[in-house]
């Protein structure tokens, strides 16, 4: 068990008023935080010293929106598109190993600072659920990241939407290609509501004293489940405390889904399927309307921005502004496509904020840095049911904690008066990370995983990529080609239809939401 005295050049202490702060100690206990002070009143404490030089002390961070892929949609070959033909281009290749995967993006995730991560509904196109959420599960566990692992539900529209123009798109493709498709319909998680429970069952049987594992239940997104299988969920989530992580509202399209199945708009839906409260999150939700976001705040609803995500895949500009403004508790995610396609969640939490930088004068004010620093951590940790044990250094608190290194930051000078968790925001990037806790545990030191031989992990997932990508797929690329041509039309089409919506959203197509 860890009895370490911490001793970094800064704390960053505070919840509501971030701030750093010099000359203090941090001793951890076990897996938590047991004091805070001066490091002379805590000279007997810990068995072990750590001096952490030039270097700041904080809360670790949460990724609340990511599936667990540590090689990335690009590094497979799939360039960035429109979501739709980007999601339909992974029938092109073999599924690649969900354990590896997972492990590995899990280190990437250590190693930029993530000492909690919210995993959302994920297949790799296996022919068993159960086992790929097995493998993830072992894998978040090797690599010792806090977790809640979000089980997946979906059972309708997966090849196009809204569900019920499904038959029309597949009616509109080659015969060949129709039958290469297979039967759509055929669920890729549980199948149907009583299968879902019950594996939800099994699962909470076992990991209900985990400490570092819990679940939430992550419906694939509006426009993919049922009322009768969302009802259902969110009725056994309220029965048994368990959150609610869900896609929402991600890309234009997904506007004319939602409107075609729920006229009575988004949140006001949820709300009557009892979908909403302060342990459901939704990411990107990019295109909320006004009374959306009303709605979703007086259920204290998390919204989880994935800025990268959102520009690669054409999903647009979330108004974020406008959500803080409106009261809604905000987080971060990376998808695990972010602007360097990399885990590095302070460029994402700058990226976030410099869109919130709109061009007009008379716009919500853009994001602060208490605003900006709750988003990286605090209210992640609320999302995933840790709100009162992590995402603040205080006795008592978990010791998921990160060691910072501020030489780049102060690289070759910094104004004194400048505000150091400005900075820090402003300039420093995963790569000045030394050091990742969690549980007080040590993760990562120093470019080293100490329970991980990385360059023999890195190894096994080049070979599972070319094992991958020499397995028979379920399309070849010329007619993942057709398809996705296909879908474009529709969706295009879609939107030509709807371009004037009784409910606009207050983001707009071509950027910033309007004044
Ligand atoms: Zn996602």
């Amino acid at each position: 068990l860890a009895d370490l005295l911490l001793e970094p050049d800064y704390v960053l202490l505070g919840a509501d008023a971030p701030r750093l702060v010099p000359g203090l100690a941090v001793h951890v206990a076990g897996d938590r935080i047991a004091a805070v002070g001066a490091p002379e009143q805590l000279a007997a404490a810990g068995s072990e010293r750590l001096r952490l030089a030039g270097q700041v002390l904080m809360p670790g961070l949460v990724n609340a929106h990511q599936h667990g892929r540590g090689i990335t949609a690009l590094q497979l070959g799939f360039e960035d598109d429109y979501l739709e033909p980007w999601m339909a281009f992974k029938r092109r290749r073999q599924q690649l190993d969900p354990y590896l995967q997972t492990l590995y993006a899990s280190l990437a995730m250590l190693a930029n600072g993530v000492t909690g991560a919210i995993h959302a509904n994920t297949v790799g196109g296996g022919t068993s659920y159960p086992a790929e959420v097995e493998a993830q599960l072992q894998a978040y566990m090797d690599a010792g990241l806090r977790v809640m692992f979000g089980v997946g539900a979906m059972d309708r529209a997966q090849l196009a939407y809204p569900p019920d123009a499904q038959d029309a798109v597949l009616a509109g493709l080659p015969a060949p290609l129709r039958d290469k498709l297979g039967d759509v319909t055929r669920p890729v998680y549980c199948d149907g509501i009583d299968a879902s429970l019950a594996f939800m069952a099994d699962l909470r049987a076992r990991f209900a004293r985990h400490e570092r594992i819990s679940l939430a239940w992550s419906p694939a997104g509006p426009q993919w489940v049922s009322d009768a299988l969302l009802a259902a969920l969110a009725s056994d989530a309220d029965r048994h405390g368990t959150p609610i992580h869900m896609h929402v509202l991600e890309s234009s399209a997904q506007i004319d889904a939602v409107n075609a199945v729920w006229p009575e708009g988004l949140m006001r839906h949820l709300e009557k399927l009892g979908a909403l409260g302060p342990l459901t999150s939704f990411a990107h939700a990019v295109w909320l309307t006004a009374e959306d976001a009303a709605i979703g705040a007086q259920h204290g609803v998390t919204i989880v921005r994935n800025p990268a995500s959102n520009l690669r895949l054409h999903a647009g500009i979330a108004p974020l502004a406008h959500y803080v403004q409106a009261g809604l508790r905000v987080a971060l995610g990376s998808d695990n496509t972010t602007l360097n396609d990399d885990e590095d969640l302070f460029t994402e939490a700058r990226l976030a904020r410099a869109l919130t930088r709109s061009p007009a004068w008379e716009a919500p004010p853009a994001l602060d840095v208490p605003t900006l620093w709750a988003m990286m951590s605090a209210n992640g940790a609320h999302a995933m049911g840790r709100g009162a044990q992590a995402g603040e250094i205080a006795p008592g608190r978990l010791a998921d904690l990160v060691a910072l290194d501020l030489a780049h930051v102060r690289a070759p000078y910094i104004d004194p008066d400048l505000d150091p968790l400005a900075a820090l925001l402003g300039r420093a990037r995963g790569a000045d990370v030394r050091l990742t806790m969690v549980g007080g545990d040590i993760l990562y030191r120093d470019g080293r995983f100490p329970q991980h031989d990385l360059a023999a992990i890195k190894e096994r997932c080049r070979r599972d990529g070319m094992r991958a990508k020499a397995a028979p797929a379920a399309l070849t690329r010329a007619e993942a080609d057709i398809l996705n041509d296909h879908l474009r039309a529709h969706y295009a089409r879609l939107r030509a239809e709807h371009r004037d919506l009784a409910r606009p959203p207050l983001a707009t197509p071509s950027g910033w939401s309007q004044p």
